[in-house]
């Protein structure tokens, strides 16, 4: 593949192209990243921090541009891409107000005779690599918070949004950064394999559990760090002393936000018996009233998937499961013919059990297999039932039941009654399949850094 072609998944129109990254490429990248290394590293923080507002300046500037290129180039709807900037800005702003505070040296003892101190130093030459289904915050998660810490990078975005990876490319060379500190690669998962091959000293990687696992092997052999930030099928639990509405209105739009592509987005929903009836009749209506269209549109409330690769894979879900017996509440069909894009009617599945795909594989798409429960214990076995273990979703107003369910999830995060735990000073990653390491806040100030301890004489 000598182009990247960038496809609208609205309307399968090509929007551009971009030139696929040769292996001479990448290792000339390569040797700018280490030769920039040093240069970074002795640059202060609050110099680094100075060069890197004027990107989040300019992403400011330019937020309306940035939001329709996401919406066209991978289908977000343009109000949920208007959110993916700010929120990408706010990110900014609460690492660069903090950095100095977790990364400036910290004395860990003194007395009349010793000081002990630590710092933190950057690792080097970082292949990071991300996904597509938040272009900019994919970016900034990935790249800023491992810039200020000193590290240099090589990145490759992916495949399905070149347009963006370029853009970003053009934005960054603008801002005075020396040469060679950030440096954008482009091509498929066969580049990112090159890239990961060459002299890097770490892997940061956004993406799916598959392509973790192999890089993890690599990171092994090489014996390098690799953060790897993985799938997930994020688990809802509805207990029917919960605030109902509120609850089935939480889960409904975390399920459809971005069209069910989120990494930590609620995908599989657990509820007690005595509520299943009333939560499905209501998730319904909601499902049923969504406006779907055109990712620029700005009503639209349900765009496109990702790019036609992604609805071959979700209808073959879905039939798969219905095939096993899963019944269809609402949805359940493509809408590619009438809509002439990769569009995909929001489902609800019930009648569900444990070997159907929508249940034991992530699903990247606006489909929601609802199963019921009895027993609390019964609940948690259900939400567990996973490889995963990113985030998931509690719903009760009683406190013992909080105390006691939160202990019993496996994963990294834990949403109760929709306070949204992602947040720039909370740790971002999970549990099992869902990968190592956490992004954001001080955990990943620190997870960035080579932490050194100086112990000497005073
Ligand atoms: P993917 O794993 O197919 O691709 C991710 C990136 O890896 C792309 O840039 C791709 O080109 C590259 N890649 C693929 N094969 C590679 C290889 N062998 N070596 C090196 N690089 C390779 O995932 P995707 O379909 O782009 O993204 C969706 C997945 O990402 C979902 O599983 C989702 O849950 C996950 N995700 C996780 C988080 C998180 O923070 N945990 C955030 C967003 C998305």
């Amino acid at each position: 593949m000598n182009e990247l072609i960038s496809i609208n998944p609205s309307n399968y129109q090509q929007l551009g192209s971009v030139g696929t990254s040769t292996l001479s490429q990448i290792k000339q990248k390569i040797v700018l990243a280490h030769r920039a290394k040093r240069v970074w590293q002795e640059t202060p923080i609050k110099e680094r921090i100075k060069l890197l507002k004027k990107v989040s300046l300019e992403i400011k500037s330019r937020k309306q541009t940035i939001a329709l290129l996401e919406s066209r180039e991978m289908g977000m709807p343009i109000t949920e891409a208007l959110v993916d900037v700010e929120g990408s800005i706010d990110y900014m702003n609460w690492y660069f107000n903090n950095a100095e505070k977790y990364l400036s040296p910290e004395i860990t003892f003194k007395n009349k005779t010793e000081i002990h101190e630590v710092r933190y130093e950057p690792i080097g030459v970082t292949a990071l690599i991300v996904p597509w289904n938040f272009p900019l915050a994919n970016f900034v998660w990935g790249a800023v918070q491992s810039l200020i810490c000193g590290n240099v990078i090589v990145m490759k975005h992916s495949e399905e949004v070149p347009l963006f990876a370029k853009f970003i490319e053009e934005i960054m060379a603008k801002q005075g950064l020396p040469e060679g500190v950030f440096n954008m690669i482009y091509g498929d998962g066969n580049i990112g394999w090159q890239l990961v091959n060459q002299d890097i000293d770490l892997i940061s990687f956004t993406g799916s559990t598959m392509v973790g696992k192999r890089l993890h092997e690599l990171a092994g052999k090489k014996f390098i760090k690799a953060l790897l930030e993985l799938g997930g099928s994020a688990p809802g639990i509805i207990f029917p002393d919960s605030n109902l509405n509120q609850a089935v209105e939480n889960v409904c739009s975390n399920r459809l936000l971005n069209q069910g592509q989120c990494c930590d987005g609620l995908k599989r929903l657990i509820v007690h018996e005595s509520i299943f009836k009333e939560v499905v009749k209501q998730l319904k209506t909601i499902f049923e009233n969504k406006q779907i269209g055109n990712a620029e549109n700005m009503t639209t409330q349900i765009g496109p998937l990702v790019a036609k690769r992604q609805l071959e894979l979700l209808k073959l879900q879905v039939k798969e499961s219905v095939n096993k017996g899963a019944r269809i509440i609402t949805g359940g069909k493509s809408l590619e013919e009438k809509m002439g894009g990769a569009f995909f009617e929001p489902t609800i599945l019930t009648e569900i059990t444990p070997d159907m795909r929508v249940w034991k594989e992530e699903v990247f798409g606006p489909v929601l297999p609802v199963v019921k429960f009895r027993t609390t214990d019964e609940a948690i076995k259900l939400a567990n039932d996973t490889i995963y273990g990113l985030g998931s979703y509690l719903y009760t107003s009683d406190h013992k039941t909080i105390d006691y369910v939160t202990k019993a999830l496996k994963t990294g995060m834990v949403n109760v009654n929709g306070t949204n735990y992602v947040m720039p000073f909370n740790p971002f990653g999970g549990y099992k399949n869902s990968g190592f390491g956490r992004e954001h806040g001080k955990y990943g100030f620190h997870e960035l850094s080579q932490i050194k301890i100086i112990a000497r004489n005073r």
